[in-house]
């Protein structure tokens, strides 16, 4: 696997970075996922969009924005990936001597790593649904940065693992927000419901393209919190992510929803999505 990091394309094998970089030591980063369709990277100027908002609310100083997408590109060559590629793109404030918790006096030199491998079918989930379980949301509340700080989602996914479910998802305060790496919906009525837009969810691109294709469909859709002990009331749910696309959820901590079905707004929903990025 050949990787970026700090402006070479090297073997991953040779990739180091200093044990003084702040990513390592403090999860002082942003970074980004982001996925090919017919070998084009998906949304990339959301994803660019979103990296800056990132980078510019933790004051990390990367100016090279530009340049990402055509080193993507060459990754995906130097890799010769066949099919669709995912790509992993890290940015860190950078490495510094002594460590110190404030920003380093002099000026240094962010970190930017940036990898692409295989993308992974996920064609079985997308058509029976997957399992989740509900966990408490102990993130902080900036959970609108797409930042590497993700310890209390890397617990909430090992618990998930443990209880064979597919995606952990998240409540705060009674209030569902979203799974620890997928934006999370509902239905009721035929009217889809998510968290909206705050500092308690990462505004997900799947998730701006789902409102999309129901403001387009003439689906009704509320941006509104659902509280936990209301999700019986629901008639179907699914979640969404660069990966994950739009993947209906048939068992809640060992609930199961319509028999184990997949619901059919959800379906509907996700045959729309396939069409838009077929075409992309
Ligand atoms: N929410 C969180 C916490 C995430 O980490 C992710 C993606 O990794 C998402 C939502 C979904 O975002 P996207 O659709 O941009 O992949």
């Amino acid at each position: 696997m050949i990787v970026f990091l700090n402006n070479k394309f090297i073997p991953a094998a040779e990739a180091c970075i200093s044990p003084f970089d702040r990513g390592f030591l403090f999860a002082d980063g942003v970074y980004e996922s982001i996925r090919t369709y017919n070998k084009k990277p998906f949304r990339i100027d959301d994803h660019l969009a979103r990296l800056k908002k990132s980078l510019k609310e933790t004051r990390i100083d990367f100016r090279e924005l530009d340049s990402i997408e055509n080193i993507i590109y060459e990754l995906m060559i130097k890799n010769e990936i066949e099919n669709e590629a995912l790509i992993y793109l890290q940015i860190t404030r950078g490495s510094a001597i002594p460590r110190t918790h404030s920003f380093p006096k002099e000026n240094i030199t962010p970190t930017l790593f940036i990898s692409v491998k295989e993308l992974i079918d996920n064609t079985e989930e997308q058509a029976s649904g997957v399992k989740v379980i509900l966990q408490e949301d102990i993130r902080w509340i900036r959970c609108d940065i797409k930042s590497t700080s993700l310890l209390p989602v890397v617990l909430a996914s090992q618990k998930a693992t443990e209880e064979n479910a597919s995606e952990a998802i998240l409540v705060r305060d009674g209030l569902i927000t979203e799974g620890t790496h997928s934006n999370f919906f509902a239905v009721k009525n035929e009217t889809v419901y998510t968290a909206p837009k705050s500092r308690f969810i990462l505004e997900g691109i799947t998730r701006k393209v789902v409102l999309e294709l129901c403001s387009k469909f003439k689906v009704d859709f509320c941006e509104e919190f659902i509280n936990k002990d209301d999700l019986k009331s629901f008639d179907e749910f699914f979640i969404t992510s660069t990966t994950k696309e739009i993947t209906p959820v048939v068992e809640i901590d060992y609930w199961k929803i319509n028999q184990g079905n997949p619901g059919k707004i959800t379906m509907s929903l996700q045959s729309l999505f396939k069409k838009i990025v077929e075409d992309y």
